[in-house]
């Protein structure tokens, strides 16, 4: 172990020297099968042909100018991002944060524009935004927070998928709702499938802006490009980072209408975001999942490996439930099961498991027919052993 990281994480005891698709390999030469993607990252798998390629090519041509300038693969990714999102302009930074906390600056803004004293934003329970001030002050996780007193302000708190509870808010502050349309850290939870609707209404009713978190289920995870599009709505503002690179740094902010006009010359920036190596990865991440057809796929064998854990796991008296939207799967447990992510590694099995009591996976898009019914297998191997 190197003294010299700060000790940040609680690391598990493996290191990985290279990625083969869905495979990761450790420096003893052992394989195993990436069941979290890197935290829903690596939405194409490792070293996919296409990101590499691409990456290559950009570093031997032009690496970094700033912003400072034009840079064309960032008008061309920003073309793209919109075509594929309907929303108008996007923000480029390096992260999921950094990408909330340009959506948090452009509500305030916004709110300051309508001669709102203090501008609030509508967040909730169980939520994650990352670990900045401002989004970690959004972060509806104590423990997220503790130490970092005095958080930032400006938010109001409600529980997830509760409408009545958004009705009830009376608060000439609130200019913005930020919402996650499935909770990733908060345990794989997913909504009623009318929620995003009704906030838009009610966001179109009081004058708020409908915010979107799509940082974990952005970039094809859920079953289509951004989650907001099963749901037939278009937010003002969303958020992109995680699988847009496929582990190249980048972050996104993407508005439309009003909300596209808000962030102008100097009220915000970053040195590296939208540089032009990351911004060629991320072209090359929209180009295959169109390609390969992934989005389809992801809807696809989510379905299928949910179905196939509800049918092999429904007699386990542990087994709460099982919840997928797409290749964002949580099997929610009764007591709490962090254990099993150790005795999975040792299967040669990554996995996750979240808000304590949610195994939670979200797989390579990519994955074969084959291979996700080998990870079933091995899953419930692993969990009926435990349970
Ligand atoms: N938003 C959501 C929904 C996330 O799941 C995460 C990370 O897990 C973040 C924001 C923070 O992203 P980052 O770690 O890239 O800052």
């Amino acid at each position: 172990m190197n003294n010299h990281v700060m000790p940040t994480y609680a690391r598990l005891p493996v290191c990985f020297e290279r990625g083969e698709g869905v495979w990761l390999l450790d420096n003893d030469g052992n394989r195993y099968l990436d069941a979290i993607s890197g935290i829903a990252v690596c939405n194409l798998g490792h070293a996919h042909p296409a990101v590499t390629a691409a990456i290559t090519q950009q570093a031997g041509k032009l690496v970094h100018t700033s912003n400072l300038y034009r840079i064309e693969l960032q008008e061309t990714l920003a073309d793209a991002l919109v075509s594929a999102s309907s929303m108008d302009n996007v923000f480029f930074c390096n992260s999921g944060a950094e990408a909330n906390e340009a959506a948090i600056k452009l509500a305030r803004k916004y709110g300051h524009g309508l001669d709102v004293e203090k501008p609030t934003i509508v967040v909730m329970e169980g939520s994650f935004h990352g670990r900045t001030l401002a989004t970690l002050s959004a972060t509806g996780n104590r423990k997220t927070q503790e130490g970092f007193e005095p958080l930032v302000d400006g938010f109001e708190r409600v529980p997830y998928d509760d409408m009545g509870a958004i009705s009830a808010i009376d608060n000439s502050n609130v200019v913005a709702v930020l919402v996650e349309p499935v909770q990733g850290e908060g345990g794989v939870r997913i909504p009623h499938p009318n929620y995003l609707r009704h906030l838009r209404e009610i966001c179109n009713q009081r004058g708020w802006l409908l915010m979107l978190d799509e940082v974990q289920t952005g970039m094809g995870r859920t079953g289509s490009m951004f989650a907001f599009q099963q749901a037939g709505i278009l937010p003002d503002v969303f958020t992109l980072a995680k699988a847009l690179g496929n582990g190249v740094p980048i972050g996104a902010c993407l508005a439309r209408g009003t909300a596209a006009e808000i962030l102008t010359a100097g009220k915000h920036g970053s040195t590296f975001g939208g540089n032009p190596l990351a911004c060629a990865a991320a072209l090359a991440v929209l180009k295959t999942l169109r390609e390969e057809n992934l989005v389809d796929r992801a809807h696809i064998l989510g379905s299928a490996i949910a179905e196939s854990l509800r049918t092999e796991l429904g007699g386990n008296l542990h087994v709460i439930e099982v919840r997928n939207q797409g290749l964002m799967i949580g099997i929610q447990l009764d007591k709490p099961c962090g254990e099993l992510v150790g005795l999975a590694l040792e299967k040669g099995l990554l996995i996750n498991v979240t808000a304590e009591t949610t195994i939670r996976l979200l797989p390579p898009l990519i994955l074969s027919d084959e291979i996700a019914r080998h990870l079933v297998e091995q899953l419930i191997g692993i969990v009926d052993a435990y349970l």
